[in-house]
Parts: structure tokens; C-alpha cells; sequence
């Protein structure tokens, strides 16, 4: 069982307890891949254990993205500056027709390599081929939340991948000790009518796991459901009993009722909030601040990487913070601490995991280290404002998962950096020439 002691850190534990000032100096022990306390001079009281110096680093929880399509690094830059429909019609969807296992692997592993590198410990995927990205986050150390994506639209096509989504399931919830887990993706309302989600949902309430799904992303969406079904998408989904009883990750909730609002809170729904891809797509302003105000579960995701375009979650907290600030010309909406809560704590919670996002006794230990001794984060009198509103992704150090250290002094320790680079760039060219 490895023992590690962080000594002499900056301390942010994220962990919903009210204090004067959310962060002090301290030591860290970790005991196999939890933290087992947090607090100042443990290093006097723990001996033997291997020591990382944490003099001018902070210590946070590594960041949770909530939504994303992680092989979708395959596309980044492939097509831009589109209305959503064209872009996903005319563009991503012809090219994700082409996509091979192995360019699932390679792409995902270049997600995690991204996704490390910028401080996040877990993220929620939804893709094909997801047995590829399992191993790829078996092998990197990270922790992930997988669904295949699955697709409503012809029976033959829906049956199939009910069949693949259970198969994932089955073969990988609950392994790579524990850091993999499964749900159910059924798409979206628009791809999986209310029939096939019936079956999506007694395919969930079989296998025990829970949903993860797009909704109320664009007002189209919003437009079409409600010609077609006379109720908006939420409602729909309540009325089909979606939510009941089972824990559901809702990606985007952009355009929603204050009747959507009250039933993503009545029913816990973990809404996952992609700022960059909202504002990349135009899809529109996501009611946050009334969210929160009204007691929901919110995230922070990037989505794809061909529609943000990368998956550093520091840029997302910020863009956050900037966004509903603008959007309600108040200056006072989404204060850094809160949406750093969001990236972390909260953000567990939406992907339903327990004992994550906060660094607290009996939590998993997954920590990040970031490099304080820098320009832009000198003087620190508020550090959460200086995380959120000053970092860069390039500040982060050390990174620890599930009590491994998995990058140390930017050095990834799981993973070789130049071979994954080099084979998703190969892979994202032989895509381009398959007809
Ligand atoms: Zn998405």
C-alpha cells in the first residue's frame, strides 16, 4: 500500500465546509488510495512515508468533467465556425462513420494526456467503442465514467446498441480497481424517441446503473420536441419516468422552463454545464445562477474536443464565472469560489461518485498540485480567485490519482506523451482518407 505525505502545501480542500477563509497551510497523508487526514504538522505524527515537498504548490481535488466525448480530440479543428445542424450533419457525424476501434484508443488516451496535464482527475465519456476507451483509462490511471452513445432512430440500429451498452456494462463497470464506472447513453430526445428510452430505462433499472444524456441543449431541440410531443424536453422525460429513482447526468440544460428547473431539482438530476461549447455552438446561456439558486447539482464539461476546442477545465471554470457574470451584468453571479465548487465537489456529485472532489479524511485521493511560484498567481490573497480567474493549465505539477501519482513534476509517469501524440495524429490523418 503506498504511503504519501505532501508537507508544507497550500491546502483548498473543496469540501463544503464554511470557513472564514477556504484555504490554510498543511500536510496531506494518503494511505493506499485514500486521503486518511488533512491538517497542519502531520508530518511529525506520520513517519516513513514517501514525501513530496509541497512548498509553493497549492493542493486541490483534481477537477471532474462532467461531459464529454473524449476520442473526439480525433476532430479537433477538423470543422469550425458551423451552425450546430450543419456541423454535425455535413461534418462530424460523416467522419465519426469512419472511426476504428484503435482510433478510439489513441484518442482517448490523448484526451487523458490533456486532461491530466490540465489538472482533471475524472471525467464522464460518451462515445462508441468504449471498450477501447476503458482500456485506455485503465492503463492511464485516470477515473471515468463511461456510456456508449446510443441511438434511438430504426429498430435494428436501437436494439444494437442496447446489446453493446449492456455488454460495457457488464465486461467494465466497477474495474480498473474501482475507477471505472458504467451508465446507460441513450443520446439524446431527439435521436432516441420516448419508446427506446422506455427500454433504455428498463436496461437500466436491470443492470442497477444510471443515465447519461444531452438535453435541452438548443431551442430547435426544445422547438421540435414540444411540436412533436406538446411538452418541453424535460418534461418529456419526466413523464416517461426518466429520472426516477436512478441517478442521471443531463449534459447542457441550456433552454429550460422554470418547470424544467423545479424538475432537474425535485429528481437530484446532475446537470452538466459546458460553457465553451455552448458559446462555441451558439447554442445559448444555460440558466445557471437560477440552478444553483434553486438548489440543482451542477458541473462543469467541456464536451467534445471539436467543439470547445480542448478539455482544460481551468478554462472552464473561468469561462463560467465570465460568462453568467456578462449575461446577468452582474458582477456578483458565480463568485470563484462557487464555480470552483462546481469543478470539483459538485462536480462528483453530478457524475455520482462517492467520496470524490474533496480533500477530506475517507476521500479518494485524487489531488492536484499546482505551481504557485509564478508571475500571474503572485500576490496570493484570495487563492480560489487566483485558480479561476489566473491559472494556467501549465501550472499544474503533480497530479494524483486514486493515491498513484500519475504526472510528477509535469513528468507523466503512466503514459508515453510523444508516442500517444504521434499515433492520434496518425490516427486522425487515415481518418480523413477513408471514403
Ligand atoms: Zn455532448
Amino acid at each position: 500500500m503506498g504511503k504519501l505525505l505532501i508537507k508544507d502545501v497550500v491546502i483548498l480542500p473543496m469540501d463544503g465546509v464554511e470557513r472564514e477563509q477556504p484555504w490554510f497551510t498543511g500536510d496531506i497523508v494518503v494511505e493506499g488510495n485514500i486521503i486518511k487526514e488533512v491538517g497542519e504538522d502531520l508530518r511529525y505524527k506520520y513517519k516513513g512515508y514517501e514525501i513530496i515537498e509541497g512548498k509553493g504548490l497549492l493542493a486541490m481535488p483534481g477537477m471532474l468533467n462532467c461531459h464529454t466525448h473524449a476520442a473526439m480530440t480525433l476532430l479537433r479543428s477538423y470543422a469550425d465556425d458551423l451552425p450546430l445542424q450543419e456541423w454535425l450533419e455535413e461534418k462530424i457525424w460523416p467522419r465519426e462513420a469512419h472511426l476504428q476501434s484503435d482510433d478510439i484508443y489513441w484518442g482517448t488516451m490523448l484526451s487523458i494526456l490533456e486532461m491530466i496535464k490540465s489538472g482533471t482527475t475524472a471525467f464522464a465519456d460518451m462515445y462508441f467503442f468504449m471498450e477501447r476507451g476503458a482500456q485506455a483509462v485503465t492503463e492511464s490511471g485516470i477515473r471515468a465514467s463511461l456510456c456508449k452513445g446510443m441511438i434511438g432512430l430504426g429498430k435494428a440500429k436501437g436494439e444494437q446498441d442496447l446489446a453493446v451498452a449492456e455488454e460495457l456494462v457488464k465486461e467494465w463497470n466497477g474495474k480498473a480497481d474501482g475507477r471505472i464506472t458504467c451508465l446507460l447513453g441513450p443520446h439524446a430526445p431527439y435521436t432516441c424517441p420516448p419508446d427506446y428510452l422506455r427500454e433504455v430505462i428498463k436496461l437500466s433499472d436491470k443492470l442497477g446503473v444510471g443515465l447519461h444524456i444531452h438535453l435541452a441543449e438548443t431551442l430547435k431541440e426544445v422547438s421540435d420536441i414540444e411540436e412533436q410531443y406538446g411538452m418541453r424536453p424535460l418534461e418529456l422525460m419526466e413523464s416517461i419516468g426518466l429520472f426516477e429513482n436512478r441517478h442521471v447526468i443531463a449534459a447542457h440544460c441550456v433552454h429550460l422552463s422554470d418547470k424544467e428547473v423545479d424538475i432537474l431539482v425535485k429528481n437530484k438530476v446532475g446537470v452538466a454545464h459546458n460553457p465553451q461549447s455552448n458559446m462555441k455552438l451558439a447554442s445559448g446561456i444555460a440558466p445557471i445562477p437560477k440552478l444553483l439558486q434553486a438548489g440543482a447539482i451542477v458541473g462543469l464539461g467541456t464536451d467534445g474536443a471539436a467543439s470547445n476546442n480542448n478539455l482544460d477545465l481551468l478554462e472552464e471554470v473561468r469561462y463560467c464565472a465570465l460568462l453568467h457574470k456578462v449575461s446577468a451584468q452582474d458582477p456578483t453571479v458565480t463568485p470563484a469560489y462557487q464555480v470552483l465548487d462546481m469543478a470539483t465537489r459538485m462536480g462528483a456529485q453530478v457524475m455520482g461518485l462517492d467520496k470524490v472532489g474533496s480533500l477530506k479524511p475517507g476521500y479518494k485521493a485524487d489531488i492536484v498540485l499546482l505551481d504557485l511560484q509564478k508571475p500571474h498567481l503572485t500576490p496570493l490573497h484570495d487563492v480560489a480567485a487566483n485558480v479561476v480567474y489566473s491559472a494556467q493549465s501549465s501550472d499544474v505539477k503533480t497530479v494524483i490519482i486514486d493515491g498513484k501519482v500519475v504526472m510528477k513534476n509535469k513528468q507523466m509517469l503512466t503514459m508515453d506523451e510523444e508516442r500517444v501524440m504521434y499515433e492520434a495524429q496518425r490516427c486522425a490523418d487515415d481518418l480523413l482518407k477513408r471514403e
